[in-house]
């Protein structure tokens, strides 16, 4: 339940500016959101492009930004080979949710002021403000420059990191829509079907695999950010009012367990009790077994309920 303190509204970050939009975040957002509710149209409906979608799910939510942007990048919970590393930063990028080291470096200074003014995100503002406000309202507190110097010179240090802050970016998420549109035609056309079902089923597999899936992924990713720092219970007590939310947990493969990672944010392990169902950390342990992951930090026993 919310307690009382949560009434009173937190104040804005200082550099928060109500009257400026960030107009490249808020029109791509928009735009994906207007493309992906095409997907309800039963002309561009397939069960390919849902089986995609949720695989997708995993493939570019669970390994691109759980596992990659913020388990092993922001905490340095687990080290990979870098060609996998980089794997799976391209899935992380294919998210739509900024670069790498931009991620990195909001995520860090989430972490250092949770809850306080100089949260980017902090639902305690209000829960739009914590689920997606923050990007597409000005905060000079986070203009690029400061806070990559402040938060992600490790990160940009990799020149494939550096190269992610040009073009290449918007060269992969072009790249991955290109991809998922060409893969559906030619299944289509491989099956005998005509060029105009080919371009429809091209269309479904772009919408739903692309489309729908980043738009889900955006809202499991922030419901952390909101859900998690709102409701749920806490095995920890913190300075911040992170939380372990079953749902978010659910959605998110293990993200939800907010208040353990606050309390313990190196170990690439959120869930801490027998049932706090982990699927991201499922995947550490996968890998480290298969010998691509390293140095992988679990939680403090000394501290763990
Ligand atoms: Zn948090
Ligand atoms: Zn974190």
């Amino acid at each position: 339940m919310l307690d009382k303190a949560l009434r009173t509204p937190l104040a804005l970050p200082h550099g928060v500016d109500t009257r400026r939009i960030v107009w490249p975040y808020a029109i791509t957002l928009l735009l994906y959101h207007v493309v992906a509710l095409f997907a309800l149209m039963p002309v561009f409906f397939s069960w390919s492009g849902v089986v995609l979608m949720l695989a997708g799910l995993y493939v570019f939510g669970t390994l691109g930004i759980n596992l990659c942007f913020h388990r092993l990048l922001t905490h340095r919970g687990l080290v990979c080979p870098k060609w996998l590393e980089h794997t799976f930063a391209v899935f992380g990028v294919c998210c739509m949710q900024d670069t790498p080291a931009h991620w990195v470096a909001i995520h860090r200074r989430h972490h250092e002021h949770s809850d306080e003014t100089e949260d980017p995100h902090s639902p305690l503002v209000s829960f739009l403000w914590g689920h997606m406000g923050w990007m597409v309202i000005e905060n000079t507190d986070v203009s690029r420059l400061e806070i990559y110097a402040r938060y992600a010179k490790d990160i940009l240090r990799d020149p494939f990191y550096k190269k992610l802050e040009g073009p290449l970016y918007a060269m992969i998420v072009l790249g991955s829509w290109v991809v998922f549109f060409l893969a559906g035609m030619i299944a289509a056309l491989l099956t005998g079907d005509t060029l105009q079902e080919a371009l429809r089923f091209g269309t479904s597999i772009l919408i739903w695999g692309v489309f729908v899936r980043t738009v889900l992924v955006w809202h499991i990713t922030w419901s952390v950010n909101s859900l998690a720092h709102l409701f749920g219970y806490q095995n920890y007590e913190t300075t911040d009012r992170s939380r372990n939310n079953w749902f978010v947990a659910l959605i998110a493969m293990g993200e939800g367990w907010h208040n353990n990672h606050h309390a313990q944010p190196r170990s690439a392990k959120h869930g801490h009790r027998w049932f706090e169902l982990d699927l991201t950390y499922v995947s550490v342990w996968v890998l480290e077994k298969a010998g691509l992951a390293k140095q992988v930090v679990r939680p403090d026993p000394n501290k763990t309920v």
